[in-house]
């Protein structure tokens, strides 16, 4: 039996293009290594990023042009978040009561007023707020945030919820759904490819005529198995929670200058990331262990929780419950890579940084661009495409 797809990988990307795939009429099937949202959709932190972000913002790259390209993607995946609760007909934990993006000096508001009319152009609702009214919002700021970059959609979503509420209703829809079933083995054989697939223990078989690979910052590893360059690159990283508190910040926290994303979940616990890096364990070779958690570094971490809490002093007086390290992925161009590999027809990727944000809607996209057997225009931007070249020398084994 051929498949009409095969999807690998059962994080956030995999299960909701497998949902996308099985109410459109197809019957997927989907295989994930270890558990539903094992990965780094069950471990990050929720943050709905729809401003350009910060990284997008540091100096000596092409990142200003790319954070302008990233808010076509922003305003869709604003729309997508906010119907996400009605179309799955269950409560996510999605928060998109606003966000601010702070800044504590001059330099961080001239780079604020920059990106808030660059957003603008682009129909991104941004508003520059100064300290006073930034405080107004969120009384607890210290006395030293000068400013703030406001937008009302922006928020937060619980993490470990949603891949689970996609997979669901993927079953439901016709999609199969097998964990504990690690790909080994993808190559072409005819018109089709055929995998070669562990599960508990067995070996076997099965041919797709598609196959997404939604296997978050496995990707690139399992396209070079293949003799395929996937420019995407590791990024572990850590996050922390503190004790709970009473609720007094509805909004998503982010600092302009500053690695720094923060959030109070619904039970009053503080959510503190930002982009922090934790380090790889390394396998006997000297490779990254995709499999093994990342180690913590303290010295980021004592960071992370420093820049915390100089802009909230309040959380001076919290306790750290837990850290924890997750690993993703970015591109080289830090935009999103999605859909058919040029070198591999038949064969489709998603990944790149903040697919938590991005992944509902891109999931979407790319199920229709398999539907559809066409790149949907709204993404052609984030097409694999633009890396061609990279595979221009390339024999698949
Ligand atoms: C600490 C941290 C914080 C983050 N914070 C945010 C944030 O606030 N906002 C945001 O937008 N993004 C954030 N991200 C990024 C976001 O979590 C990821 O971009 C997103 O979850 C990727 O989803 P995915 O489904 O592509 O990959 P994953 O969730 O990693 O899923 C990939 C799955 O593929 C499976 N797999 C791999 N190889 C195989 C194989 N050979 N066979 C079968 N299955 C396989 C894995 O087991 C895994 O379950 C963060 C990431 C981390 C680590």
């Amino acid at each position: 039996m051929t498949h009409e797809v095969l999807i690998i990988g059962g994080g956030l990307l995999g299960c909701a293009a497998a949902w996308h795939l099985a109410r459109a009429g197809l019957t997927p099937r989907l295989i994930e290594a270890r558990g539903i949202n094992a990965g780094a959709s069950g471990q990050n932190a929720g943050s709905l990023h729809f401003q350009i972000e910060r990284r997008f913002l540091e100096p000596g790259g092409t990142g200003h042009a790319q954070g302008g390209d990233i808010v076509r993607l922003n305003r869709l995946a604003i729309e997508e978040w906010a119907g996400l609760e009605d179309q799955l007909g269950r409560p996510l934990d999605i928060h998109m009561h606003g966000g601010l993006m702070l800044a504590e000096n001059e330099a961080d508001l001239a780079l604020l007023s920059l990106k808030v009319a660059r957003e603008n152009e682009l129909g991104l609702p941004t508003q520059l707020l100064s300290g006073a009214e930034a405080r107004d919002l969120v009384p607890r700021l210290a006395s030293h945030i000068c400013g703030a970059a406001w937008l009302a959609k922006e928020g937060h979503a619980n993490p470990r919820i949603l891949a689970d509420a996609f997979a669901d209703a993927a079953r439901a829809s016709g999609a199969t759904i097998e964990t504990q079933s690690r790909l080994l083995d993808l190559r072409r054989v005819g018109d089709d490819w055929q995998a070669t697939i562990e599960q508990s223990g067995q070996i076997t078989t099965a041919s797709a005529r598609h196959v997404i690979l939604a296997s978050g910052h496995w990707t690139a590893r399992i396209a070079a198995c293949m003799g395929l360059n996937i420019p995407l690159y590791l990024a572990p990283l850590m996050m922390s929670v503190t004790d709970r508190t009473a609720p007094f910040l509805p909004y998503l926290i982010q600092h302009v200058g500053k690695r720094l994303s923060m959030k109070q979940t619904d039970d009053g616990n503080m959510v503190i990331g930002g982009g922090w890096a934790s380090a790889p364990q390394r396998m006997v070779d000297g490779l990254p262990d995709l499999d093994a958690p990342p180690h913590l570094v303290p010295d980021n971490l004592r960071a992370n929780l420093t820049v915390a809490a100089g802009v909230l002093p309040c959380l001076r007086a919290r306790s750290l419950i837990r850290s924890w390290t997750g690993m993703t992925c970015i591109s080289a161009d830090q935009l999103p890579i999605v859909g058919e590999v040029p070198a591999a027809p038949g064969l489709y990727v998603a990944a790149g940084g903040s697919m938590f944000t991005l992944g509902p809607l891109l999931a979407r996209m790319l199920a229709r661009s398999i539907i559809e057997r066409a790149m949907p225009d709204e993404i052609a931007l984030f097409s694999a495409a633009r890396f061609a070249h990279l595979n221009a020398f390339v024999v698949q084994p």
